[in-house]
């Protein structure tokens, strides 16, 4: 084993959280990026969706979405050289039964319009008419480049001295006299505050540095991928979801995503793709184009790990000095992501929170749950 490393901050997870994080305290704070995989961004974060949808998600969700945006939208162009949203747009359809579900959507969000059957189907000209009863259209919707983003911040925390090791799982930590000592395969590291950034594992990284879990929940949510439709050329095509979450659609690089939305809670572990919840999403959606979905070209599967509430976990823990939370993202960690970890490094640099995320600090706390 090398010898004792010694930081100020040890960042568990080299995921979107762990790279955001690393980067806004880079050159300001020495930092070390502990990952249990031999590579970053192995687990949620290489397995999104990669959208930017405003409405979407509780309040606060929304608001860290919104924060969000003029970061994406004035991207540092040393990081970031090609710009890291593209448009996309976004169709929410539904059949008869699901009309209430869509005017609660529509009263819910900014942005969103009501739109004939007639646009939607010109929109997305695999739309089944007998299908669709009613649908609405959100212009602003992204298509999100997670790998840039997260590449592009392991590369400023490695240009701010940050080290990122691989197969280097906390495995234990303990602390003393101020200090962190933290057991990994491959180093000992010690650090003044450890950073839970672990995703679905961050609830068993808090019991092995001795801190009580905060009943965070991953649920696996499947992804198929179609070849595009023949005869269509997808190219502009908005992604659709079903207004109930019962599927969405997404065209991307040429092929068409299918996920059946589904929430399903499981222990953490290396996901994959539930073959029965595929089956049953690609038969909902099967209603509602006219399309046969008969050959699936490949499929995965991902965690989305939510606390309680549906709020991330941002923050120092009152319970146990030293110890930092930054997980609970759940289907939101990317596109939240400029404005959630520019915060926490903040909070981690004892520096006042932005002005407009600061009204959420309360909520993303994990002294809610002590
Ligand atoms: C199918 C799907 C679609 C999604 N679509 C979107 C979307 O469109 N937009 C959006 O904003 N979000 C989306 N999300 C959510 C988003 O992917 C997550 O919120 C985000 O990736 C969480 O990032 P993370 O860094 O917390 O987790 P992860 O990327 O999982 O990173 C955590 C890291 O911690 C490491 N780790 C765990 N335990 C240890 C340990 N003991 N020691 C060292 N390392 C450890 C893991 O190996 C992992 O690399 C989607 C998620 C899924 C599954």
């Amino acid at each position: 084993m090398a010898d004792d490393i010694a930081v100020d901050v040890a960042i568990v997870g080299a995921g979107i959280g762990g790279a955001g994080i690393a980067a806004g305290i880079a050159g300001k704070l020495s930092c070390v990026i502990l990952e249990q995989e031999d590579r970053p961004g192995y687990h949620s974060t290489g397995r999104s969706a990669a959208i930017f949808l405003q409405n979407y998600g509780n309040d606060v969700i929304r608001v860290l979405t919104r924060a969000s945006r003029p970061i994406y939208d004035n991207r540092d162009e040393t990081i970031f050289p090609s710009p890291l949203l593209t448009p996309r747009g976004s169709i929410f359809v539904t059949d008869k039964e699901g009309i209430p579900a869509l005017h609660r959507l529509l009263q819910q969000s900014d942005d969103l319009r009501e739109i004939s059957v007639d646009e939607a189907v010109s929109r997305i000209p695999i739309l089944n008419r007998d299908w669709v009863a009613g649908a609405a259209f959100e212009a602003d919707t992204r298509d999100i480049d997670v790998a840039a983003l997260h590449e592009g911040w392991l590369r400023k925390a490695r240009a701010g001295g940050a080290t990122v090791i691989c197969r280097a799982p906390l495995t234990r930590a303990v602390r003393a006299d101020g200090i962190w000592t933290i057991e990994t395969p491959v180093a000992r590291v010690k650090a003044r505050t450890i950073v839970n950034a672990a995703g679905a594992w961050a609830d068993p990284v808090a019991v092995a540095c001795g801190v009580a879990p905060l009943n965070l929940q991953p649920f696996r949510r499947s992804m198929a991928v179609l070849p595009a439709p023949e005869g269509y050329d997808i190219r502009g095509w908005p992604m659709f979801d079903d207004a109930r979450e019962n599927w969405y659609c997404k065209p991307d690089g040429g092929r068409l995503f299918v996920s059946p939305a589904e929430e399903d809670p499981v222990d953490p572990h290396d996901a994959f793709a539930d073959d029965m919840r595929l089956a049953e999403g690609l038969d909902r959606f099967q209603q509602a184009v006219t399309i046969s979905v008969n050959r699936l070209e490949r499929s995965w599967g991902g965690l989305r790990t939510f606390a309680p509430d549906r709020t991330p976990v941002v923050g120092h823990d009152r319970t146990a000095d030293g110890f930092f939370w930054v997980a609970g993202q759940g289907g939101y960690g990317i596109q939240t992501g400029p404005a959630l970890y520019a915060l926490a490094a903040r909070l981690l640099l004892g520096l006042a929170p932005a002005v407009d995320v600061e009204a959420v600090v309360p909520a993303l706390s994990p002294n809610r749950f002590r």
